[in-house]
């Protein structure tokens, strides 16, 4: 048994690190969902993530994991006849392709070796030959630290492509990486909050266009639990459809104002710090998986070129030091380690816990 009660500090790409404010949020007296006290936490809550994401159109607040995203714009987003092109780099832009295919959409590949970048000529070589409702991509695949050229690739849509929707994965980028909804012109995105929310899981956060609220009327079958139709009229009354995950959307509000007083600029750019002084030990020590113009500000991904046992080094760090970082995901499990800088992760704490590898392997 381990002793999950003192369990160790997270250094892994979600859930993060939470600190004790925040955990305290988490225990306020719950509200009745439709009484005016859960209105006035809803409607200013989303207020504030409106500055965070840069829009003026729809902001959801959905009791899911970040993944009710994937269900929400395949069941919502594309009709059955029409096909999605999905950018695909990785294990989570890949399994957002297969929930496209599971609730029966149509799909088409654009697929880069791992660990590698979706560039804007790529997508739009494709959707030069083809006929797509859709594309899907994620900013920041977490697997393998790689972070999507978003604004390139939406400047392209809309010089291009403007008739194509973009639906965006932002779980492990919206906070720690600039998304500027309305001027990208971005169709949907969202994210769940134990990422650089640094909250606990259960909330995820949509955003979601003018013209993709149009659109979700025109499908069929969007289903009970997520229908955006539902959330919009809820939304109306600062409500959502089903009761909500309240103490999370009490933690997301206290979070939402710290970051809307520290200024977006200030936290991507102390994103982008923590970022650069794990990539310059990695290249010290080890090499970036990443290609250094798309490694992601929130998670760095070491290639592990010494070949050391990553599994073991691991587990010497969390029994030694109550620290946990992360290995290769799927395939990459011994091909790399993800170190995550994300949310109210801190220098110091980065600092202590790289001295501490450095002690293992040198
Ligand atoms: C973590 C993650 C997900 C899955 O989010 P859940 O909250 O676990 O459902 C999806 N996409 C990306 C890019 C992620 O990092």
């Amino acid at each position: 048994m381990t002793d999950w009660k003192n369990p160790p500090k997270l250094f892994i790409p979600g859930p993060v690190h939470v600190l004790d404010e925040v955990y305290q949020q988490l225990a306020r007296p719950t509200l009745a969902h439709r009484a005016k006290e859960y209105s006035d936490l809803h409607g200013e809550t989303v207020t504030l993530l409106k500055k965070i994401l840069f829009t003026e159109q729809n902001v959801f607040i959905c009791s899911s994991s970040g993944s009710g995203g994937w269900e929400t714009a395949a069941r919502n987003l594309i009709s059955d006849d029409e096909t999605v092109l999905c950018c695909m780099c990785g294990a989570f832009s890949d399994k957002w392709a297969s929930v496209f295919a599971l609730n029966g959409k149509k799909v088409e590949e654009l697929k880069v070796e791992w660990g590698q970048a979706v560039t804007a000529e790529m997508i739009d070589e494709k959707l030069s030959n083809g006929n797509y409702a859709a594309i899907s991509l994620a900013y920041n695949e977490t697997s393998t630290g790689v972070t999507n050229p978003l604004e390139d690739i939406c400047k392209m849509m809309q010089e291009k492509h403007p008739e194509v929707l973009i639906l965006v994965d932002s779980v492990s980028a919206m906070v720690g990486l600039p998304i500027k909804f309305d001027e990208w012109k971005i169709d949907m995105t969202f994210a769940s909050v134990q990422k650089a929310f640094s909250i606990p899981p259960g909330v995820a956060v949509f955003a979601v266009s003018e013209r993709a609220m149009a659109k979700s009327k025109t499908v069929s079958n969007r289903g009970y639990y997520f229908d955006l139709q539902q959330y919009a009229k809820n939304a109306a009354k600062d409500q959502t459809p089903t009761t909500p995950a309240i103490p999370q959307i009490m933690a997301l509000n206290y979070q939402c104002n710290r970051l809307v007083a520290e200024g977006m600029e200030n936290v991507w750019a102390r994103h982008k710090e923590m970022a650069d002084f794990v990539r310059d030990w990695a290249k010290k020590n080890f090499g970036l998986f990443a290609p250094q113009e798309y490694a992601s500000n929130t998670l760095t991904a070491i290639a592990n070129t010494r070949g050391i046992d990553i599994a073991s080094l691991i587990k010497t760090i969390k029994e030694k030091h109550n620290l946990l970082f992360g290995n290769g995901y799927g395939s990459l499990k011994e091909k790399n380690f993800r170190i995550a800088h994300m949310g109210d992760m801190d220098m110091e704490s980065l600092k202590q816990l790289l001295s501490y590898i450095d002690q293992e392997i040198n």
